[in-house]
């Protein structure tokens, strides 16, 4: 998997270019034991040049694995950056742009702070008092009596 991604300015199409592939995990620098990115990070975005500047578009995703912040279980969630913008500016000794950090900053700026396995996860504590409530019991006794 490419570890950069690399938009090449003089090489471009006047139509701009379209561009899509996967960069390696690696680009996170992340050493947290409770968020792992995994599968690399996705992209499909388009890119062209207006007057001094490129634009670039599209669309980000990109998998973690993580530990609920409620519940510590692991789980899996998929980052989505449905509406990635950035331009840059260029000039003619402008060879390539350098995209890499640009998404990689999106992806983790989209990071959920408390990442949980659902919504209405209800944490540790109301886990472990689901002990079965004996009066309600009761009242299933009474109804299949
Ligand atoms: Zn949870």
């Amino acid at each position: 998997m490419d570890t950069e991604l690399k938009v090449y300015v003089a090489r471009m199409s006047r139509d701009g270019d379209e561009l899509s592939g996967t960069l390696d995990d690696s680009i996170y620098d992340l050493h947290d034991e409770y968020l792992k990115p995994f599968g690399g990070l996705r992209y499909e975005l388009g890119a062209q040049m207006f007057g001094s500047e490129l634009l670039v578009r599209g669309r980000l995703e990109q998998d973690f694995e993580a530990a609920c912040s409620r519940c510590g279980q692991d789980f899996d969630f998929t980052v989505k950056v449905p509406d990635f913008t950035a331009s840059f500016p260029v000039d003619e000794k402008t060879e390539f742009v350098e995209l890499t950090q640009e998404l990689r900053e999106s992806i983790l700026l989209t990071l959920p702070t408390y990442p949980v396995c659902r919504e209405d996860c209800p944490g540790i504590e109301k886990t472990e008092k689901e002990a079965p409530d004996i009066r309600w019991a009761a009242l299933d006794n009474l109804k299949k009596g």
